[in-house]
């Protein structure tokens, strides 16, 4: 029997939701794993300790990002790549990724993309991956779509931005072009728009617990971050967006309730975030939460799902205004404010 095959029939091509390990980690996976479909894991060690751990008789579904996007030197060897990510039964198997850099051109993005895309399909059962910049999916789209929705393997994502990518004017319109056109499309290494674009009709979404493991940023553009904040980032379902514990602390209002029903919190209040140590709670809280709202929305009827998604976005956006303090005022970020209007 060849251990070289990857699962037949893969869940995580149908109707699915991951969180996203921004680095192989066993502790960390067994937690992702309890509360979503599967579990991305990313780095080119991934494959090994995934079979390490199956040989403990783990069975949790498993897809591997190489993030080979995050370098312009191409791997040398993918076969082996492919085949290691089979002996750790992934499954499916994703090439080792490729960065489309922004150039407005379509014909640099259709020569970029279908290097990969010819690499996945040099395989049985290979997924094409592709880090593209966020302007191919608002200016670019007229390009990047027609390469994307003729390919003739599944085709998994990651959005670059110093940002959040989604955030720019067209691009969750962008975004739902493609998942409604591609089903075998998946989004991976985002934020909460992977629950959108699943809800749109995208087969896999998947969640980086970390703020840098949200979306890509192309070497050579600074991250956003902010500084001197290390509390954890929460994500508050009320507000459908990530916050950080310092900032949660600061609230006042009747509109947010701190105390949290999610299993992870058990009523505690969300304010002790403010207490950097509590970092892998913090996870726990995200992933119970998100796990949350992936299921409501995922469990809904077809026709139902996006109305849904759009719904949580809309009702949340009704919670934002004055936080309870004079100078503190909340405002929703873009993304949402998309999410809320395409239904
Ligand atoms: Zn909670």
């Amino acid at each position: 029997v060849s251990q070289l095959q990857a699962s037949a029939s893969p869940i995580t091509l149908e109707r699915s939701f991951s969180f996203y390990l921004q680095k192989p980690d066993e502790a960390g996976l067994r937690e992702c794993a309890k509360s979503a479909d599967a579990t991305v894991v990313r780095g080119a060690n991934g494959p090994q300790l995934v079979t390490a751990i199956r040989r403990g008789g783990w069975d949790g579904a498993v897809l591997f990002d190489r993030a080979g996007y995050e370098t312009d030197r191409p791997l040398l060897e993918p076969a082996k790549w492919f085949d290691s990510q089979r002996e750790a039964g992934a499954d499916r198997v994703l090439t080792p990724g490729r960065f489309v850099e922004w150039t407005g051109s379509p014909d640099a993005f259709d020569a970029l993309a279908r290097i990969e895309l010819e690499l996945a399909a040099s395989q049985p059962d290979a997924t094409a991956m592709l880090a593209i910049d966020y302007r191919w999916l608002s200016k670019g789209l007229y390009g990047a779509l027609p390469v994307l929705r003729g390919a003739e393997v599944p085709v998994a994502l990651v959005l670059a931005a110093t940002g959040d990518p989604l955030s720019h004017p067209q691009a969750v319109d962008g975004l739902i072009a493609m998942t409604t056109s591609i089903p075998t499309l998946s989004l991976l290494r985002s934020d909460h728009g992977a629950i959108g674009a699943v809800a749109f009709g995208a087969a896999h979404g998947s969640i980086g617990l970390r703020a840098t493991y949200r979306h890509f940023v192309q070497p050579g553009s600074r991250a956003s971050a902010i500084p001197n904040d290390r509390t954890p980032r929460v994500f508050v379902r009320q507000l459908m967006d990530w916050f950080s514990g310092s900032n949660i602390a600061g609230w006042a209002t009747a509109r947010i309730p701190m105390p949290c029903n999610c299993s992870c919190c058990n009523g505690a209040p969300l304010h002790r975030f403010l207490d950097e140590r509590l970092m892998l709670e913090a996870d726990e809280h995200n992933r119970a939460v998100l796990a949350g709202v992936a299921n409501h929305v995922f469990n809904a009827p077809d026709e139902d799902r996006r109305r849904l998604f759009g719904r949580l976005c809309k009702d949340a956006i009704d919670n934002y205004g004055p936080m309870g303090k004079l100078s503190m005022v909340t405002k929703p970020k873009r993304q949402l404010e998309q999410w809320a209007l395409v239904v």
